[in-house]
């Protein structure tokens, strides 16, 4: 009898995190500054300690996990990866599914992976305050857990939109002891400027960024913290990944596609980055970021320099983008409402070597509701859209009479999220269509990549 979940032990919790920089058939691209020339590391100083800049810049294959984050991952890593039985025997599928939980992390989602090393090397850097933004809340959240482990003051900007979406999101955030403010605020001049240009703006996650990072470059004793897009971000989220392939080698299973959703890039990057070795190797093997309809980045975006930020004050940066001014629909798969994507998923995606996928809300709910019925466990409204792409891909497997594996991250739980569900129950969620008249004009005003 094969067992339903393939768990590891402690001592199993990888040791490195995987730099997929090392691998890349060709090198990324540089961020640039705003004369449009390379920007040196040092550029990123005020906000962020060298550590991180170090690692964003790493073109070392492994990079040591310190050990006092490897001893807070301990509190719910290894994360379990479980056969989704039940929901194969629905399906009626031929095709074998698996998922790596990664909601049982005490913020609920894979976010804390990246918050607890940031947090570690900010405090080693002698920084006090962090800044930071978040959308649906599960950065926010996860960044004041991790400050609450090592002793940070965390200040948190959150999308206005999801500040009235997800009050308890906010509760959680203050309960771990961080300050919360709804997105755009009072408190700075991006803030202020929004306002004052749309005051009833629902917010985007572009904006609240440009607030966290006005507060921390202004400040010596606060940094700034960012829960995606950024390579070394992505490279704390690799133990997804590294997990799942001993997991896999535990069971003597190897994938022949991995889901995840992809919002900045960060749990899909992590998740589906060490497989490249694998594909590198000459393992046929998919790997697949599942995105909403409405803020396609990486389906209907351009891979072109733009800013991280709606104000321009982030470097610009190598990605598939809608342009940094595109506020997208209020979708309840918050986490997924960001205009650009990782440079490292963009640039692999332009090589070829991951697919992108889109899918619409409701669709995406309905697959949640399914899996839930099945499996039991209530996913995010991200996660939703990995299970939508999983269940399709199962399907078709079933239409073509294929046993081939299938592999996703259930990248956090929902139980947040419950009014995103009150709302699908009630016939009140939609399907936003693509604006794409508007986005046409904002994408014309970037610069392409070569
Ligand atoms: C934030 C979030 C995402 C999207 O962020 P990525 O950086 O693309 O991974 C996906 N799922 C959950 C549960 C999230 O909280």
């Amino acid at each position: 009898m094969q067992d339903i979940k393939i768990n590891l032990e402690e001592a199993e919790i990888p040791s490195h995190w995987y730099n997929v920089a090392a691998d890349l058939p060709t090198p990324l691209p540089p961020p640039l500054g705003p004369d449009g020339k390379p920007i040196g590391p040092d550029a990123l100083a005020a906000i962020f300690p060298e550590a991180l800049i170090l690692q964003e810049v790493s073109t070392e294959r492994w990079i040591a996990i310190p050990d006092a984050v490897r001893e807070v991952y301990r509190q719910w890593r290894p994360a379990p990866m479980f056969r989704a039985r039940r929901l194969e025997e629905a399906l009626g599928t031929p095709a074998r599914i698996y998922y790596k939980y990664e909601g049982v992390s005490p913020a609920g989602s894979h976010k804390p992976n990246t918050a607890v090393a940031q947090a570690y090397y900010n405090k080693q850097a002698g920084i006090s305050r962090l800044t930071t933004e978040t959308g649906a809340g599960q950065w926010g959240s996860s960044i004041a857990l991790a400050g609450a482990m090592f002793g940070l003051t965390v200040r948190v900007y959150m999308v206005r939109v999801s500040y009235q979406q997800k009050p308890f999101r906010r509760s959680l955030i203050e309960t771990w002891g961080a300050e919360v403010f709804s997105s755009p605020s009072e408190l700075t001049h991006a803030g202020r400027s929004a306002l004052a240009h749309d005051p009833n703006t629902p917010g985007s996650l572009g904006l609240a960024i440009s607030e966290a990072v006005e507060e921390a470059a202004g400040r010596a004793d606060t940094h700034y913290a960012l829960g995606s897009v950024l390579n070394h971000v992505v490279l704390h989220q690799t133990v997804i990944g590294l997990e799942a392939q001993a997991q896999f080698k535990k069971i003597g299973v190897t994938p022949d596609v991995v889901i995840g959703c992809c919002g900045g890039g960060s749990n899909f990057g992590g998740t589906a980055f060490p497989f490249l070795m694998d594909k590198a190797a000459g393992k046929e093997i998919r790997l697949i970021a599942v995105e909403p309809d409405s803020c396609p980045t990486l389906t209907k975006g351009r891979y072109c320099y733009d800013n991280g930020d709606s104000a321009g004050l982030t470097p610009l940066m190598p990605m598939y983008s809608l342009g940094h001014d595109f506020i997208p629909p209020g979708i309840h798969a918050g986490g997924l409402r960001y205009h650009g994507d990782s440079p490292l998923v963009s640039h692999l995606h332009h090589l070829g070597l991951l697919e992108a996928v889109a899918v619409p809300q409701l669709a995406t709910f309905q697959a949640g509701v399914q899996f839930a019925r099945c499996e039991g466990i209530l996913p995010a409204p991200e996660s939703n859209h990995a299970i939508r792409v999983a269940i399709d891909e199962a399907l078709r497997c079933k239409e073509q009479g294929e046993a081939k594996t299938i592999f996703f991250t259930l990248s956090g739980h929902g139980h947040f999220d419950m009014a995103a569900y009150d709302r699908y129950f009630a016939g009140q969620l939609e399907d936003y269509s693509y604006p794409e008249e508007e986005i046409a004009a904002a994408l014309a005003r970037l610069r392409p990549v070569e």
